[in-house]
């Protein structure tokens, strides 16, 4: 059926029934979700199972618990522990689940294209919907860097498995009596791409892993033949978190002798070393590894980046995700059918620009209507701290004085300032890629459609619904040693031991179920009394 004539199907029992024979016997809207993380599974927590029949399409058939997913890599926890099936979560609801990735969406005749994840023919299906939540998460960055096939990344439990057979491979390697003292530095140089929050906790890890199990397993390596780095473009590590907290870490890396390069490029991987640039005196760098972690940052999937470009010109801007408006409904599909949600997902900030023109008149000091450098500094700080949108430019404000001062005259006048705010509206996404974000989205778009489905033929009720509003709860990122940095938002700090139990605390209470929570308490006792499990 449909446009393509490919078989029609909607997750079904048995046999593939035809999508008007299932209508018949199942009044349910059809609700369809793309994806089994973060947002997607909040959408699943809140729906009511008398009203919907529900189809979950991914190609991953769990949810991980992202948070704890650096623990798995130097076998903290086990992999096992951070994973709840998907047809689990779907019990309540009698919902289905199909193992496929969406490849296309026909927003017209409310069609989503399925290809079967482990089908080698490649075969095609569509999934008709009433209601379409698209919540596919992101993809990691490459930023046109060579060679990022020599290096892991950290995004699903298959990654972490590979690290951690990976840095296990190498501690054996360099335990053997053949290995050089040069290949031993190398298999033993732990290398960081991007100060995020990520690589921070990765870099934790492996230190906690050195410095609790390294000495009473593995006798013949010293701790000075481990060497971990970090590189970070921006000016600090944790750049999107308070401040002080980015210090806090740092100075604590610092004392584990971790060595944290900041201001710096990564210009290409090769294998077994990266290729750095300091950015501001310009040379290069070279450091071996034996393990190099890739993480500076997420970016469209392959899907997203395809939906944006054939949704109708001119009400997709973004180029990091798509656009919603303040329900979470898809800007330029049909009205109310298709939402998007996480990491895919941003709200444009209506008015950015005339907003942000509204506060230059203050930042001009002189009344001149042109900045000085001196004045451009004082307005991106004021816009730093009322919308997320620029933080990313901190630390480099210098460098996008020089690119939009056009003219060359050594200020920017309003066009300038107009240009450099447009371009770092589409550049980023209103909201951080969190879970967090993922979260509080899906609760809200599950509640939404909940309430919909009474009033759906009364446009007064439904224009008075809430639009979707941002809490920030926090942030929150171990450092190691029993720390973790927690940023509150309003300028509360908090760190150091007794941080770690804060931090597990909160992980705790998340989403996760009863079982996962009992697995989780497992391994960290199993941790305490036996140390880690250093198997491959
Ligand atoms: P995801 O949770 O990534 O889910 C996307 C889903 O879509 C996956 O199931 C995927 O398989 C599926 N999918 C992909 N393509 C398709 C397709 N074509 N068709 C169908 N399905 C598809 N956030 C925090 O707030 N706190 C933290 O401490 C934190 N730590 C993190 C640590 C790590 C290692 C990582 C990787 C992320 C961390 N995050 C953290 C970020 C957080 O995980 C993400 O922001 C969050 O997962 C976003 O939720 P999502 O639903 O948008 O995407
Ligand atoms: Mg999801
Ligand atoms: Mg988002
Ligand atoms: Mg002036
Ligand atoms: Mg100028």
């Amino acid at each position: 059926g449909g446009p393509k004539n490919l078989v029609m199907t909607h997750g079904c029992k048995g046999s593939v029934l035809k999508a008007e024979e299932i209508h018949q016997n199942d009044p349910r809207q059809r609700l369809v979700i793309l994806g089994s993380g973060w947002g997607a599974v909040s959408v699943i927590n809140q729906l009511d199972p008398k009203k919907f029949h529900v189809t979950v399409i991914s190609p991953t058939n769990y949810f991980l618990f992202t948070p704890l997913l650096p623990s798995a890599t130097v076998g903290t926890l086990e992999l096992r522990s951070l994973i709840e099936p998907v047809r689990r979560l779907l019990s309540r609801l009698g919902g289905y689940y199909l193992e496929g990735r969406a490849d296309d969406i026909d927003f017209e005749n409310q069609l989503v294209e399925v290809v079967g994840v482990n089908d080698s023919d490649g075969r095609k299906f569509y999934v008709p919907y009433d209601k379409l939540v698209i919540a596919v998460g992101s993809e990691s960055m490459t930023h046109g860097v060579e060679g990022l096939e020599h290096c892991n990344f950290l995004k699903s439990i298959g990654d972490a498995r590979d690290i951690r057979r990976k840095v296990m491979e190498n501690f054996e390697k360099a335990s053997l009596p053949t290995t050089t003292d040069e290949e031993r530095r190398q298999l033993l140089s732990f290398v960081v791409c991007g100060g995020g929050p990520t690589g921070v906790e990765f870099a934790a890890e492996l230190y906690d892993f050195l410095s609790e199990d390294l000495v009473g397993y593995f006798p013949a390596i010293h701790l000075d033949d481990v060497q971990v780095n970090i590189i970070q473009s921006a000016e600090h590590i944790l750049n999107t978190y308070d401040l002080k907290i980015s210090e806090m870490t740092e100075a604590k890396f610092k004392r584990d002798k971790i060595n944290v390069v900041t201001n710096s490029r990564v210009v290409k991987v090769n294998p077994t070393s990266v290729v750095y640039k300091d950015k501001s005196t310009g040379k290069q760098q070279e450091v071996p590894f034996g393990v190099c972690l890739w993480s500076t940052g997420v970016g469209m999937t392959p899907l997203v980046k395809s939906l944006v470009q054939k949704l109708p010109e001119g009400s997709q801007q973004n180029r990091h995700a798509i656009e919603t408006d303040r329900y979470m409904r898809v800007i330029g599909t049909p009205e109310g059918t298709v939402y998007a949600i996480g990491d895919c997902a941003t709200i444009p900030q209506p008015h950015f620009v005339e907003k942000v023109m509204d506060i230059l008149k203050e930042s001009d000091t002189n009344g001149d209507n042109v900045l000085s450098y001196e004045e451009f500094q004082e307005l991106a700080n004021k816009i730093i701290a009322k919308h997320n949108v620029l933080k990313v430019f901190l630390g480099r404000l210098d460098k996008v004085f020089e690119e939009y001062d056009k003219d060359k005259n050594g200020t920017l006048d309003l066009d300038e300032i107009r240009a450099f705010l447009v371009d770092a509206e589409k550049g980023c996404t209103a909201l951080p890629a969190t879970a967090q974000v993922a979260n509080q989205q899906g609760k809200f778009v599950g509640e939404r459609i909940n309430t919909l489905h009474a009033i759906e033929n009364d446009p007064v009720a439904v224009a008075a619904l809430p639009q979707f509003n941002y809490r920030h709860l926090g942030s929150l990122a171990y450092i190691g040693g029993g720390g973790a940095a927690l940023d509150m938002g309003q300028g509360l700090v908090y760190g150091g031991i007794g941080s770690e139990y804060l931090w597990r605390s909160v992980y705790f209470s998340e989403q996760v179920s009863i079982r996962t929570r009992l697995l989780l308490l497992m391994d960290w006792s199993k941790r305490a009394l036996f140390g880690r499990d250093i198997s491959k």
